[in-house]
């Protein structure tokens, strides 16, 4: 039987920041169920007036007992992401549900590889796959291509330039290229996916996830390049972006 979601409290434990514009926030969550990664959850405001609002955010990470971690990008005047990545300071409350999602999730006991297609923000659940598969000692080959605009939009950039077997990635740069780059800046192309990816015949799990522009391209040029629909598992943040 599905479990019914409720709205749980959450107090902000503590924030890193990613870049400029993003951060990583971990929230105490009393009795947090657990997740898979690829899982989000609901993210609800209330002002003092009783205004209410509510946005939904990838879990970047396995549940450390209690623990989430979700990363937000600034959206220049947006309504919630300005809140948490500029306003909320740790000891803070908001309210969550969840974990919500489960079609776009991965799990250490699937044995297919994986190709992860990430654009901005879109990387935060293929972040939490990498980190499952690590947690769990999986030695499923892993591919990441990651876009974004230039080196300074790169989220977990400690974490994932340290080397890690089976683990391969590929970023895509689309406005600046840093210097000496092979590529030059521009979006997502067929040859990126080909070089970066696993080919059709390998049969991937593939999992997409960014802007629903990005989303579309990226999901048309797997197609292009004969992986089978039913591998192909998308999931789009919001209108415009990398
Ligand atoms: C399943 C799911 C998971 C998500 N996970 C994450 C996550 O892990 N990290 C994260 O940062 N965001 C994530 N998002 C996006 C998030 O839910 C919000 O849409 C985003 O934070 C903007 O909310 P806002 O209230 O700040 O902006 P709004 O007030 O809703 O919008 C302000 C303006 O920005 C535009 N806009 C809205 N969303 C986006 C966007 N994503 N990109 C660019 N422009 C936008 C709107 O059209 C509007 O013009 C996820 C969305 C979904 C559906």
């Amino acid at each position: 039987m599905r479990r019914r979601l409720t709205w749980q409290a959450a107090r902000l434990h503590e924030v890193r920041d990613e870049t400029a514009t993003a951060r990583s926030l971990v929230f105490d969550v009393p009795g947090w169920p657990g997740h898979v990664a690829g899982q989000h959850v609901d993210v609800r405001l209330t002002a003092e007036d009783g205004y209410t609002t509510q946005r939904s955010y990838s879990l970047a990470a396995p549940a450390d007992g209690d623990r989430i971690e979700l990363t937000v990008e600034a959206v220049p005047d947006g309504e919630v992401s300005p809140y948490l990545t500029e306003v909320i300071e740790p000891g803070d409350q908001i309210e969550i549900r969840g974990p919500v999602g489960g079609w776009f999730v991965w799990r250490p006991e699937n044995e297919a590889p994986v190709m992860l297609v990430g654009g901005g923000s879109g990387v935060v659940p293929l972040m939490a796959m990498i980190r499952a598969r690590r947690q769990a000692g999986s030695r499923v080959p892993f591919r990441l291509l990651y876009s974004l605009r230039d080196q300074d939009r790169r989220y977990y950039a400690a974490e994932l330039r340290r080397p890690e077997p089976g683990l391969d990635i590929t970023y895509v740069y689309t406005r600046a290229a840093p210097p000496g780059a092979a590529r030059p800046a521009g979006r997502i192309t067929l040859a990126d996916l080909a070089e970066g990816g696993w080919p059709a015949d390998f049969a991937p799990d593939c999992y997409v996830c960014g802007s629903t522009g990005f989303v579309e391209a990226a999901a048309d040029l797997l197609l292009t390049l004969g992986h089978a629909p039913e591998r192909i598992r998308t999931e789009r943040f919001g209108p415009t972006g990398d």
